[in-house]
């Protein structure tokens, strides 16, 4: 069992971790990535990305990840195949994590980038057609469905947003709810309500997601949840859009976190409340969860350690001259 120290120990390595470690390693802060256990995060489980500036072509996503974490290791990024599973904060800084591994990570600062996973319904046929009809993200691939018949499963504001967004590219959009009524908001409820691209089902459940002979997805089979009868619906698309789950666990206890889970930071910074973590992505951002934002809140949160970093120095040599 080895310690590994850094100045800055980043705890997750989607595009948030790794353009925090980016910008700490051209800062000097020789970053030590902690990759956990999806190494890349959400965007490795995704096809084409064609939303992600700098790029004319369509690209993939483990594609893109595989480059940033070249680019974080080309300028000075330590990568670690481990995952933290114990973490002490209470004491402040340097921060000690425990690795799966056995190993001790010592930080200075701390940069929690461990994301959020989507949730998913769980049944037969959806992770098999993942990216061949079936998605968690309407602003990710919503695209790719221009002129075709889509569906959005779930009821609150994420599925309502997402059915909204999709006929910007479709005329066919159905929102399929197992309740009679949504949990949105209201002035959400009125916009769905009055857009002639969308029809409701009201009271279904997927049961499955069945593909054609191509291979893609080619319909939905639901059940009433009031009635027990089932049907099928044919789309080309489905949204599963239930919600999403950040990736807390480690932190209960240790850091404010809103009611879902997802952690608290000064507004419009990655500041926790304690002095030197920050928290950056899709851990402290229900809104936007897109990979440009958690890289933008990455790259603050390298700033501000940097601040953070540079302040204390500072203060230490005054004391001690
Ligand atoms: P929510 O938890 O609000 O809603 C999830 C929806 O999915 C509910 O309608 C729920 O049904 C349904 N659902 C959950 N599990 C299943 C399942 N297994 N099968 C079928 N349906 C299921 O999640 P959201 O992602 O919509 O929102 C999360 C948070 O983010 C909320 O606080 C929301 O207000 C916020 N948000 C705000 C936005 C904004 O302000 N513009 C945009 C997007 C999100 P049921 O209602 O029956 O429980």
């Amino acid at each position: 069992m080895a310690t590994h120290t850094t100045r800055m120990l980043i705890i997750g390595s989607g595009p948030a971790g790794l353009s925090a470690a980016i910008y700490g390693a051209r800062a000097g802060m020789e970053p030590i990535v902690v990759q956990g256990l999806q190494p890349g995060g959400q965007l490795t489980i995704t096809t084409d990305v064609e939303n992600y500036p700098g790029f004319r072509e369509v690209i993939q996503g483990p594609w893109l990840m595989q480059e940033m974490q070249a680019q974080a290791e080309h300028v000075g990024t330590r990568m670690m195949w481990d995952t933290i599973v114990d973490i002490d904060i209470a004491g402040g800084s340097p921060f000690k994590a425990i690795g799966d591994s056995g190993d001790e990570y010592v930080g200075d600062v701390l940069v929690i980038a461990t994301g959020a996973q989507a949730k998913w319904l769980g049944v037969e046929g959806e992770q098999a057609l993942s990216g061949k009809g079936v998605s968690a993200c309407a602003t990710c691939d919503g695209f790719f469905y221009r002129g075709k018949k889509v569906a959005v499963i779930g009821g609150g504001n994420t599925a309502v947003e997402e059915a909204l967004y999709l006929t910007n590219h479709s005329d066919d959009v159905t929102l399929i709810h197992r309740r009679d009524e949504l949990r949105s908001e209201k002035i959400l409820q009125d916009r769905l309500f009055s857009n002639p691209k969308i029809s409701t089902l009201w009271n279904k459940a997927v049961t499955r997601f069945v593909a054609g002979e191509n291979g893609t997805l080619n319909h939905l089979e639901l059940t009433d949840t009031v009635t027990g009868e089932t049907s099928t619906l044919e789309v080309d698309g489905a949204f599963v859009a239930i919600g999403h789950a950040p990736s807390t666990e480690l932190f209960k206890g240790k850091l404010p976190m809103d009611e879902s889970g997802y952690l608290l930071v000064e507004p419009g910074t990655p500041k926790t409340s304690v002095l030197g973590v920050f928290a950056c992505g899709d851990v402290m951002d229900h809104t936007y969860r897109q990979a440009i934002t958690a890289a933008g809140t990455g790259c603050m949160a390298a700033l501000d350690a940097e601040r953070f970093l540079a302040h204390r120095d500072f203060e230490k040599a005054k004391a001690s001259a």
